[in-house]
C-alpha cells in the first residue's frame, strides 16, 4: 500500500477499494457511511470526510450511509442533526436511504452485550474511575486484572440486567469485555462496553440509561448497516483490533473493514467540534454560522461554493501521512472558482462624494460593463451614471508628487478614467468644518465612454465608482483570521489568547450598484478592485443589504494582513 501517493486520481484507499472489486469481495459492492456524532457542526474536516467516503462510493458504483453516531446522549442535540443533513446536501451529496442512527440499534447492542456474557468473554465492573484507570497500567506497564474480572455468567447476567434497569448510580459499575489486561494495545486492555448515564436521550428518551461505548457501538453499526468498507481517521488505527474482536465474536450478518487516514488540519485555524463550540458558547463570534469559521455552514455564508470546498478536498488528497494544511491552499481554491464563477459588480466601501460639475442633475446616462470579463455569453449589467457620485476614499489624494507608478488613481488636478464610464479631472477639493474632504468636484471629459481620451490627456488609472442617487446603501463585512496565531491549539496556551479580536471590521456607509440588490442570498460578487463578496444568507433583505466579504482578489496576507 502507497503511503505517499498524493496524486487525486489514485489514492490509497482507491487502491483497496478497486482491488476488493476486482476480486469480488462483498459481490463486489462498496457501502462507505459518514458517521458525525451529533455534538457540533461540521467543519472543514468533516467535508473532507465527506468528500472521500461519497466520494469513493460514488466511483465505484455504490452507496454511503449518513449515520449519526449518537452513543453519548450528554452533547447531542436535534439542532446538529438538521445541520448536518442540511451540510451533506449543501456539499452536494445524498446519503442512501433513510438517515440512520446508532441509537436505533441500542436493543440489538443490548442483545450482544448479552451474548458476551454468556459466552464468558464480558463481566460487569465495579471498580471506580480511578482505580480502574491504576488497573489498566500505561503502555510500557502492563495492566492488572479487575477483582471482579472472573464472575460468573448468571451473577453478570443480574448485574447488568440491574444497570439497565437504572438500579445502580452513575459510575458505580461499567461492562467490560474480557480481552487481556497485559496486551501492548491499551484497547484491547478490557475495554468498557456499557456506562450507566441517566441521561435523556433526543432518540431514545428515557428509554435507557446505559449507553454503549464508542468501540463496541461502531463496527457493530458498520456490520448491520452492511457498510464494506469503514473509513476514519488515524486515531482510530489503534481501535482496529478491538473493532475487529468484536467482528469476530458476535453473530454480526456482515464484516466490515476499517481503513484509516490522516486527518485534515488546516493552519490559524481550529478544526475540533470542542474547540468551535467554546467560541459559539463564549460568543466571540455569532453562532455556528459565523463566516469567520471553518464550519462548513460559516463557510456557506462566507461565500464559498460547494464546488470549491470539493475541489479543495481533492487537492489535499488523501493519505496515511498527516500534516498541516497552509490555509492558503484553501484560498487558493476558493480564488480559482470565483474568478471562473463571480459577477463582477462595483461596491464604494469608503465613501466620498463627487459632484461631475459638467453633468446635468437629474439626467441618468446608462453606461454598460460586462458581467463577466472573459464570458461575454454572461452579457451586460447597466450602470447609472449621474451628477453625484461615490468613489473610493482611497482612490483620491491632494499629493501631486505621487508618482504615476505608485498611485494609479485620481490625484489633485489630474486625470482618472472611471471604470466602464468617462475620463474625469479633479478639479476642486471642499472640505467640511471637521477639515476633512468632503467633497471632490471634478468634470468629464466628454465622448471618452468607452473610448481614448483626446492627446494630452493621461488618465492615471482606472477606479470604480458608483451613483450616489441610484445606487444601494449596504453594510460589508470584512474578515480577518480568526486567529493570530499559525496553531492556536497546538500549544499550551490557552485557545482564547491567539482569538483575532480584529477579525471583523463592519462597514455601515458603502454604496453598491443596482446589480447588487437585485441579487439572491448566498450570491457572489467580485466588486472591481476590491476582492469577492456575497449576500448575508442570515441578515440581508431587499432593503437592508448585509454583505459579507469572502476573500480578497490576490493573496496579499503577508503584506496586509489578510483583508
Ligand atoms: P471533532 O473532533 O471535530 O468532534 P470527530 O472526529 O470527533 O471530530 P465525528 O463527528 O466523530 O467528529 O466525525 C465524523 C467523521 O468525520 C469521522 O469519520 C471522522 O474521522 C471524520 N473527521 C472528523 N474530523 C476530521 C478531519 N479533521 N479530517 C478528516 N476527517 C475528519
Ligand atoms: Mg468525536
Amino acid at each position: 500500500m502507497s503511503n505517499s501517493d498524493h496524486t487525486p486520481s489514485s489514492n490509497f484507499l482507491q487502491q483497496i477499494i478497486s482491488e476488493d472489486v476486482a476480486a469480488g469481495h462483498n459481490d463486489g459492492q462498496v457501502r462507505t457511511r459518514f458517521p458525525p456524532e451529533p455534538n457540533g457542526y461540521l467543519h472543514i474536516g468533516h467535508a473532507k470526510s465527506i468528500c472521500l467516503n461519497f466520494g469513493l462510493a460514488k466511483q465505484f458504483g455504490g452507496v454511503c450511509n449518513l449515520r449519526f453516531d449518537d452513543t453519548n446522549p450528554e452533547k447531542e442535540e436535534q439542532e446538529y442533526i438538521d445541520a448536518i443533513k442540511r451540510d451533506v446536501r449543501w456539499l452536494g451529496f445524498e446519503w442512501d436511504g433513510e438517515v440512520k442512527f446508532a441509537s436505533s440499534y441500542f436493543d440489538q447492542f443490548h442483545a450482544w452485550a448479552l451474548h458476551l456474557i454468556r459466552e464468558g468473554v464480558a463481566y460487569v465492573c465495579d471498580l471506580s474511575a480511578e482505580e480502574a484507570s491504576e488497573y489498566r497500567g500505561w503502555a510500557t506497564k502492563p495492566g492488572k486484572e479487575s477483582p471482579y474480572r472472573n464472575r460468573g455468567v448468571d451473577e453478570n447476567l443480574d448485574l447488568f440486567e440491574r444497570m439497565r434497569k437504572g438500579e445502580f448510580d452513575e459510575g458505580t459499575c461499567v461492562l467490560r469485555a474480557k480481552i487481556d489486561m497485559t496486551s501492548p494495545n491499551m484497547n484491547m486492555r478490557d475495554p468498557i462496553l456499557y456506562r450507566i448515564r441517566k441521561e435523556n436521550h433526543h432518540q431514545t428518551g428515557d428509554k435507557w440509561c446505559i449507553y454503549p461505548s464508542y468501540d463496541f457501538a461502531h463496527g457493530q453499526e458498520d456490520a448491520i448497516e452492511g457498510v464494506t468498507h469503514s473509513i476514519c481517521t488515524l486515531e482510530f488505527q489503534d481501535h482496529r483490533p478491538l473493532y475487529e474482536w468484536f467482528l469476530e465474536h458476535l453473530p454480526v450478518p456482515n464484516t466490515p473493514r476499517q481503513y484509516e487516514f490522516a486527518r485534515l488540519n488546516l493552519n490559524y485555524t481550529v478544526t475540533s467540534k470542542r474547540k468551535l463550540k467554546r467560541l459559539v458558547d463564549e460568543n466571540v463570534v455569532d453562532g455556528w454560522s459565523d463566516p469567520r469559521l471553518p464550519t462548513i455552514s460559516g463557510m456557506r455564508r462566507r461565500g464559498y461554493s460547494s464546488a470549491a470546498l470539493r475541489n479543495f478536498c481533492e487537492m489535499v488528497g488523501t493519505s496515511r501521512a498527516g500534516g498541516v494544511v497552509d490555509m492558503g491552499m484553501l484560498e487558493f481554491a476558493i480564488r480559482e472558482d470565483l474568478n471562473e464563477n463571480a459577477p463582477r459588480a462595483m461596491c464604494v466601501l469608503h465613501p466620498l462624494r463627487v459632484v461631475v460639475t459638467n453633468f446635468a442633475e437629474g439626467v441618468v446616462e446608462h453606461m454598460s460593463a460586462p458581467i463577466h470579463p472573459s464570458r461575454v455569453e454572461l452579457g451586460e449589467r447597466k450602470l447609472p451614471f449621474t451628477r453625484e457620485l461615490y468613489i473610493d476614499r482611497a482612490d483620491f489624494s491632494e499629493d501631486t508628487t505621487l508618482s504615476r507608478k505608485k498611485f494609479k488613481r485620481l490625484v489633485a488636478g489630474e486625470y482618472v478614467r472611471l471604470r466602464s464610464a468617462y475620463v474625469v479631472r479633479a478639479d476642486e477639493v471642499i472640505r467640511g468644518d471637521d477639515g476633512e474632504i468632503s467633497e471632490l468636484r471634478v468634470s468629464l471629459v466628454p465622448g471618452t465612454v468607452g473610448e481614448s481620451p483626446p492627446e494630452g490627456i493621461r488618465p492615471r488609472g482606472v477606479i470604480h465608482w458608483v451613483s450616489a442617487t441610484h445606487s444601494k446603501p449596504a453594510k460589508v463585512r470584512l474578515y480577518n483570521r480568526l486567529f493570530n496565531h499559525e496553531a492556536p491549539d497546538n500549544d499550551d496556551d490557552d485557545l482564547m489568547m491567539h482569538f483575532n479580536k480584529k477579525s471583523l471590521v463592519t462597514l455601515d456607509n458603502c454604496w453598491v450598484e443596482p446589480s447588487v440588490a437585485e441579487a439572491e442570498s448566498e450570491a457572489v460578487f467580485q466588486f472591481e478592485r476590491e476582492g469577492y463578496f456575497c449576500i448575508d444568507n442570515v441578515e440581508s433583505s431587499k432593503d437592508d443589504l448585509v454583505i459579507n466579504k469572502t476573500i480578497g482578489l490576490k493573496d496579499t496576507r503577508e503584506r496586509k494582513g489578510g483583508m
